[in-house]
């Protein structure tokens, strides 16, 4: 039994994502089963380690711990001819046939019949594979938050394995890799809540085991629209460099779509205590950022880490400001600035207005300085 995260390296990671990511990481502890990140890059032009290594240092960061599988860290790139032998078996067993149209069959465009591909029952022996979906049947299947779902085969399209280029798709790979890493469990956005019966075919083509599905409802910005990538609030990044404490966006994103009795402030040890799917919400949840200042604000508080942190920044900050005097007596003055800061802040962005005073009162000196923030971080990773 295990769970995996298997995010797509394609943009900044989205708070979604790293919600998905919690979830599966209580899960994986509540049951006591392995943990595996998967990196899905088989969109190669988007795909950027880049990103790649933004998902393994948030993680750090969060303090989600994983497994590696095999001792490696699984990239879907690495292993193309695997999903390409799979799906030249399936034309094999006639569960796939090789199709020579480049159109892609978009079902809200055209009429059921259409969406099962002419090339079908042609029996050419090159282009893309696409998958044989069969006629009018009935795919069923019980998702842990949203219930028995049925879906009938007439409404999906005859979904591409293979392109022509050779490039095997997402919905290929995430199956073969799922059986290959014996996942028992899928947790993950229901924006995938549709591909699902398309897998659960692969899944008996291909006579694996059927894993258990659960979606998580979407997130929603307070205007009521899906927060997109693109979007600034929608980043894990921006949260951490606009200097919200990591417990914080833990806690936050935990208790967006996920409600036990009316417990707000949930720290990592209380939420492995009481996780469970059942606890999770259908209904789609609104960021609201509000709630995750009032987190921070508690955690700065609450948690010790964060005094020595803000004391060794302010520290840093008078160092390279010349202020020799104040930095090489900071601790004879540090209790009573210490309570006089940790009054007035939410996050530790807020630190910059209100150690202004440290260099000439009156005025901000200190100008946002990026760095000093990732400096943080990194202590919080090597701590
Ligand atoms: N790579 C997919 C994504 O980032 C996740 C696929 C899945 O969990 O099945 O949305």
């Amino acid at each position: 039994m295990s769970v995996r995260f298997a995010p797509s390296p394609t943009g900044s990671m989205h708070i979604g994502n790293l919600r998905t990511a919690i979830f599966n990481w209580l899960y994986s502890k509540k049951y006591n089963i392995p943990f595996y990140i998967r990196i899905e890059d088989t969109d190669l032009s988007r795909s950027s380690k880049v990103y790649e290594e933004e998902i393994f240092n948030i993680l750090n960061i969060i303090g989600l711990d994983y497994n590696l599988f095999n001792n490696i860290i699984v990239r879907q790139s690495d292993r193309f001819h695997i999903y390409v032998n799979i799906a030249q078996q399936l034309v094999h067993d006639q569960f796939a046939y090789y199709c020579i149209c480049n159109s892609s069959y978009n079902k809200d465009n055209i009429n059921f019949q259409k969406i099962k591909c002419d090339c079908r029952t042609l029996n050419y022996t090159s282009g893309a594979i696409r998958f044989k979906t069969p006629i009018n049947k009935i795919i069923t299947f019980n998702d842990l938050v949203y219930g028995t779902i049925e879906t009938n085969t007439n409404e999906i399209e005859d979904f591409v394995l293979l392109r022509s280029d050779n490039i095997p798709t997402y919905m290929l790979c995430v199956v073969v890799d799922d059986n290959w890493m014996n996942i028992t469990t899928i947790i993950r956005g229901d924006d995938h809540k549709t591909n699902t019966p398309k897998q659960i075919l692969l899944y008996e083509a291909l006579r694996y085991n059927i894993p258990q599905f659960a979606h998580l409802p979407m997130i929603l910005g307070d205007d009521g629209k899906k927060l997109s990538k693109r979007k600034a609030n929608g980043s894990v990044m921006d949260l951490l460099n606009n200097g919200y404490v990591p417990s914080s966006i833990f806690n936050y994103l935990l208790k967006l779509g996920f409600g036990y009795k009316n417990e707000e402030i949930i720290s990592k040890d209380r939420a492995i205590e009481i996780f469970n799917i059942k606890h999770i919400n259908k209904a789609p949840c609104i960021f609201n950022e509000n709630k995750l200042q009032f987190l921070s604000k508690h955690y700065l508080k609450t948690e010790s880490i964060h005094e020595n942190i803000i004391k060794n920044m302010i520290t840093k900050y008078l160092e390279i400001n010349h202020i020799g005097y104040y930095s090489n007596n900071i601790t004879v003055y540090w209790d009573i600035l210490w309570k006089e800061l940790i009054m007035r802040l939410s996050t530790y962005n807020d630190l910059y207005h209100l150690i202004s005073f440290l260099t000439n009162p009156g005025l901000v000196l200190f100008t946002y300085d990026k760095n000093v923030v990732k400096d943080m971080y990194d202590f919080i990773s090597n701590n």
